[in-house]
């Protein structure tokens, strides 16, 4: 039976960011997931790096700090998967916001990036039209302009795991679901098993580390961890639009009359928009968006954006995710103001269990958590090594000069990048937005020859 350092279970982005810090410090580690690597939650975000204007009117400096710091680094380590961009926060008579107020907002946040941020600029109501044609003109009384980062998520995490797959000492299996863990004192060990043949597994570990995100509070009893639920589950739909559906050359911020925030960002020859924010009742693995969750974000389109031609056949496609966000003491109803900061547990002396927090600020939580474990390997942690460039950027990068999409590259990328289904080379290798396009898509590139580099079952 082999044996590794630290096993973590879940490859969203704070598994592999986990891995990825671990493996540079030298500590042997295995990741594995149940669906592919940042299929779940990790693929299903906003998409956007980001301080969260929205929290300084929780007044988390803190957070908001934090996350500008992190967002300029990753503009700065992956250009090829992110980019800055301008965001434009409209103002109406019955903004709770007045001009002054916002300006100090945004003064804050370029204040809290250090200046690293693209000042902001507040514009007046024709100025706002001139680039965004299509805005509601009714009470519009001007627009606060800032900068913030807009990143292909599941590529970001993916490029984690390929740097950290660059050590000996690292492994990873995407389609492996954790089973049973066993208590053998000094060391933990584990069953699990391939989702796609079945077959069982054991491995131990010094450390067995949890960043299953959403689905922790169910996994964790199943495998018979004295566990309290500690989430607040709250899902949240994304539309991808056609892009002439909305005429805008911005982003654009929309603080909704039931105070909801909606971006609307166009990107990847589309328009992004997202978000909603209801508590869950379904299964959260692969979950979906409702006809009721579209027909919510089209109703505050068509109602931002009268002029446009915008209908459901605007739409490219949908997705939608579960946010893992830390439940506050006396804070479980309100989903838009439980805290986006993250907690870590120890549930028993050698399981770690990193929960909540956001996207953009992976990197800081996962540091926390290696900084606690490797030192309890009796090793040095040295915080500064993940500052470095990813030594493996994907094959085919979501923005920028594209390499021709030729079956030698496909094979290459499907031998380099851990792909197991066509759904993974589709969506998350190639960054597809269209469901549909998976016909036209082997017309080009022959499905049936490709099928010999899948598994038998696909
Ligand atoms: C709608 C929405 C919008 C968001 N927008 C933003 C944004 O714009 N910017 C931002 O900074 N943050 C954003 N976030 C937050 C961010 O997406 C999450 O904080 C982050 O993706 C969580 O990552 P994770 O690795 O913890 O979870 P996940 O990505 O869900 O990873 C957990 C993994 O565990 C695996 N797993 C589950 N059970 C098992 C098992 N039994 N065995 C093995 N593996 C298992 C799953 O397959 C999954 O891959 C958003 C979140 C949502 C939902």
């Amino acid at each position: 039976m082999k044996h590794f350092e630290v096993i973590i279970v879940g490859g969203g982005i704070n598994g592999c960011g986990l891995l990825r810090d671990l493996a540079l410090n030298g500590v042997s580690s295995l990741l594995i997931d149940k669906g592919d690597f940042s299929s779940q939650t990790s693929q299903g975000s906003s998409k956007m790096l980001h301080g969260g204007i929205r929290y300084l009117e929780n007044l988390d400096f803190a957070l908001v700090k934090e996350a500008l710091e992190e967002k300029n680094l990753w503009l700065k380590l992956t250009p090829e998967i992110c980019f800055e961009r301008e965001f434009y926060l409209p103002l109406y008579n019955y903004s709770k916001y007045s001009p002054w107020m916002l300006k100090c907002g945004l003064l804050l946040y370029d204040f809290l990036s250090h200046f690293q941020n693209k000042p902001h600029q507040m514009l007046g109501p024709d100025e706002v039209l001139k680039v965004i044609p299509s805005l509601q003109n009714k009470g519009l009384k001007g627009a606060g302009k800032y900068f913030d980062g807009v990143v292909d998520d599941a590529k970001l995490a993916l490029e984690c795991l390929y740097d950290a797959l660059l050590e000996p000492q690292v492994e990873a299996l995407n389609y492996h679901e954790i089973l049973n863990v066993t208590d053998l004192g000094e060391r933990k060990k584990i069953t699990y098993q391939s989702t796609l043949t079945k077959e069982k597994f054991e491995a131990t570990c010094d450390f067995l580390v949890f960043t299953t995100g959403p689905f922790t509070d169910k996994l964790l009893p199943q495998l018979g961890y004295n566990w309290n639920p500690k989430m607040a589950l709250s899902k949240g739909i994304h539309l991808w639009l056609k892009e002439d559906s909305i005429q805008s050359k911005g982003s654009v911020v929309l603080n909704t009359k039931d105070g909801r925030v909606v971006f609307v960002i166009p990107q990847r020859n589309s328009i992004l928009v997202g978000t909603t924010e209801t508590a869950v009742k379904e299964e959260i693995f692969n979950i979906q968006a409702t006809q009721q969750d579209i027909g919510y974000l089209i109703n505050i389109l068509k109602e931002y954006f009268p002029k446009s031609n915008l209908s459901f056949d605007s739409i490219i496609s949908t997705y939608a995710a579960v946010r893992p966000l830390v439940r506050e003491e006396g804070n479980s109803e309100n989903l838009g103001k439980v805290s986006r900061f993250h907690k870590i547990f120890r549930p028993d002396n050698k399981t770690y269990v990193l929960l909540g927090g956001k996207y953009t600020t992976f990197r800081k939580m996962t540091q926390e958590l290696a900084q606690e474990i490797v030192p309890r390997l009796n090793k040095r942690y040295s915080p500064n090594l993940t500052l470095n460039r990813l030594r493996k950027p994907s094959l085919f990068p979501t923005f920028g000069t594209k390499p021709l999409l030729t079956e030698e590259l496909i094979r290459k990328i499907i031998k380099e990048e851990k792909v197991q289904t066509l759904e993974d080379l589709w969506r998350r290798r190639l960054s597809a937005i269209e469901n549909d396009q998976l016909k036209d898509f082997s017309k080009t590139i022959k499905l049936n020859d490709l099928k010999n580099y899948f598994p038998p079952n696909l």
